[in-house]
């Protein structure tokens, strides 16, 4: 403590003493604490390693904390000890946190092989199948496959299976594999013969037209039953053109069809008739193989459709199912005028689903029969 004594002294008050120093030398208020020294920064010992497993990065310390990104296993990365238990690690000029237990320093060994999901079988009989690049039908052919060729795929994506051809990568049609030995498929040759077409539209609801749908349906059909059974599938036309009724019996006949199946909508007057429908002809001469056709499809169909109206197995003497020379039945897939069939009729899915009941129908009788 001191006071001011004159211009240039000032009295020091230390205890019960009183000396003068020269005011210059001292400063009001508390005095500076001391600075200390500058800490040097701990030492960083970066190490190179690599994920032992697919490895969760951090913000913070914490694995409750939300995941900034994931290190795919067997990935290097440069990384420092942080703390006992997580490590700091460098990606670009980012900094994540993972547990240390996930990093293993050194140099990361080779990826295992992939393994296969499955094992297919080639289906082209009397032809071959060709090995893409990539999984597109335009893409190089790599080599061709004999059919009933045995292979492991790894996935299938686009439509292709991704299997391994001279030691790389080859993608082959889905459309032309199939998961049992195609020996063991029947010999039945199943015409498909989609409704309508060309100048005959069929029903027709806004732009969705009866003959685009029962088309699609019908290719849907035909790829299930040659991927899945390695059936034999015939259709009366694959595009959009018109067929007399007499022109898909002839072309049956000339397929030497076992068995025939024909696909349609249903329209009516009133939006609320609804529902799916199977017919089959008690004129023809199978009729009674082509009932057990009808509601083979019939059940397999509404097993796949639960959500819509059954409106069971009925006869009629329609064209195509009575003066066919095979057994037959004609599919109505819903109406085209309820409201609510018509979002099945639209959908992909739901397509895709009346598909595989009409084609488990048929494989039902072709086992039964064939
Ligand atoms: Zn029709």
């Amino acid at each position: 403590v001191s006071s001011k004594y004159n211009t240039s002294w000032s009295v020091v008050y230390l205890g019960n003493e009183t000396y003068y120093t020269p005011t210059v030398g001292i400063t009001t208020g508390a005095p500076p604490v001391a600075k200390p020294p500058a800490a040097k920064p701990p030492v960083v010992q970066k190490v190179q390693g690599y994920a032992n497993r697919n490895a969760n990065l951090y913000k913070k310390t914490l694995q409750s904390s939300p995941v900034a990104r994931v290190l795919p296993q067997y990935t290097t990365v440069t990384y420092s000890k942080h703390n006992t238990s997580w490590s700091v690690v460098y990606i670009g000029t980012e900094t994540f946190y993972t547990p240390t237990s996930w990093l293993t320093a050194g140099k990361a060994p080779a990826a295992p092989a992939a393994k296969p999901q499955g094992k297919v079988y080639t289906n082209t009989p009397g032809d071959v199948l060709n090995v893409r690049a990539s999984a597109s039908a335009s893409s190089t052919v790599l080599g061709r496959l004999a059919h009933g060729t045995q292979v492991d795929h790894y996935g299938s994506t686009n439509g292709f299976y991704k299997i391994k051809y001279n030691g790389r990568d080859g993608y082959i049609s889905t459309a032309y594999a199939m998961t049992l030995k195609p020996n063991a498929a029947s010999n039945a040759v199943i015409v498909l013969d989609a409704g309508h077409g060309g100048r005959d539209p069929g029903a027709v609801s806004g732009s969705l037209y009866e003959k685009t749908v029962v088309l699609d349906v019908s290719k849907r059909v035909e790829t299930y039953l040659r991927s899945k059974y390695g059936y034999e599938v015939r259709l009366t036309r694959s595009t959009d053109v018109y067929l007399t009724l007499d022109q898909r019996v002839q072309t049956a006949k000339t397929l030497r069809g076992n068995l025939f199946v024909s696909l349609h909508t249903n329209a009516a007057t009133t939006p609320a008739a609804k529902g799916v429908e199977t017919f089959y002809s008690s004129y023809s001469a199978h009729s009674a193989k082509s009932r057990v056709l009808a509601t083979n499809i019939q059940s397999n169909l509404m097993g796949k459709m639960s959500g819509m109206t059954n409106r069971g197995v009925k006869t009629a003497n329609y064209y195509v199912i009575s003066y066919n020379t095979m057994p037959s039945a004609l599919v109505e897939l819903g109406f085209i005028s309820s409201p609510q069939d018509v979002t099945h009729l639209r959908s992909d899915a739901s397509r895709q689903r009346m598909a595989e009941g009409v084609a488990e129908g048929i494989a039902q009788y072709v086992r039964a029969y064939h």
